[in-house]
């Protein structure tokens, strides 16, 4: 890997959780798009990693496993970026998945049956967005069933409306808290680095409070550049995390074709990726070519 002038983003999705590319497509989109590492963060699962190390190989970049893992904070959803655990099934970590992904279809089924009163959708609408078993289903399936029956144009206004957290068809599904969450993490050998912090639409971003109580739990970085953060939210972020001696990282959030945040568009510094390693314990930091 190129040193100083290496271009690292730190956060993507595939369609093994809500992103529209199967993990090779994404790997191949990367090298295509110039960068020379990427981290694939699927929404609660590591499903897509086997398919990662061999792209990686496949398009000569560098492939870092991650989840994207979202806790519950009182009635607020924050996302936890959790880089190179260990992927054994026992870990505390895994089972916390494990059961996030089980309550979640069940809350993706209790929801589509709520909207269904009102709009015409059903299940099978919902399964047909999903890429096959061992997907993390979620509301950009249910959006995405919403756009095929031409309920709504696109994603973003499905979110704004029928799927937003405060409509009456919002169903939680099972998240562990954010103390626990790190902790699970740590023990799996990973690096938890918080999510966005200052983006909206979630509940309104992470408070003082709350930052503190998950730094005071082990929380090893936060990620400053990111498409929903403004210059002002970055300047501030940066001053915790050098005050704090946190990680900055930063990354696109690329989701395909499901959201407009394209590949690159937000990076993290080498050294800064070199220090999120040295934190890993687990052997399976990353997939090189
Ligand atoms: P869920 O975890 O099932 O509640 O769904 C939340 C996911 O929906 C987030 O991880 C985002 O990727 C996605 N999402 C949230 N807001 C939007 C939006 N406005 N447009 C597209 N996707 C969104
Ligand atoms: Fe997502
Ligand atoms: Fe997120
Ligand atoms: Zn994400």
């Amino acid at each position: 890997m190129r040193t100083d002038a290496a271009r690292i983003d730190l956060h993507t999705h595939s369609s093994r959780s809500d992103g529209t590319e199967t993990v090779t497509e994404l790997v191949a989109a990367a090298a295509d798009a110039g960068l020379d590492a990427i981290a694939l963060t699927d929404h609660d699962t590591t499903a897509g990693w086997e398919e990662a190390q061999q792209a990686a190989r496949q398009h000569g970049i560098r492939v870092l496993p991650g989840i994207e893992v979202t806790v519950r904070h009182e009635r607020q959803s924050v996302h936890l970026l959790a880089y190179a655990v260990d992927p054994d099934p026992t870990t505390r970590l895994a089972g916390l998945l494990r059961a996030a992904r089980e309550s979640r279809d069940g809350r993706a089924r209790r929801m589509t049956e709520l909207i269904a009163h009102d709009h015409p959708i059903t299940w099978e609408d919902v399964q047909q967005q999903v890429d096959g078993p061992g997907t993390v289903v979620g509301r950009p399936h249910i959006a995405d069933a919403l756009v095929a029956r031409g309920v709504v144009p696109d994603r973003s206004t499905a979110f704004e409306s029928i799927l937003a957290a405060d409509s009456p068809y919002y169903v939680q599904h099972a998240a562990p808290a954010p103390r626990e969450a790190i902790g699970a993490v740590l023990k799996a050998g990973g690096v938890p680095v918080l999510a966005h912090p200052a983006a909206q639409g979630r509940g309104g971003g992470v408070g003082p409070a709350l930052l503190e109580e998950m730094i005071a739990a082990g929380l090893a970085g936060i990620e400053v550049a990111h498409r929903e953060h403004s210059a002002a939210d970055r300047e501030r972020l940066r001053a915790i995390a050098r005050a704090q001696g946190l990680i900055i990282t930063g990354g696109s959030d690329y989701h395909g074709a499901g959201k407009p945040n394209r590949l690159g568009e937000n990076l993290t510094e080498p050294d800064q990726l070199c220090a999120l390693l040295e934190r890993a314990t687990s052997g399976t930091e990353t997939f090189s070519p």
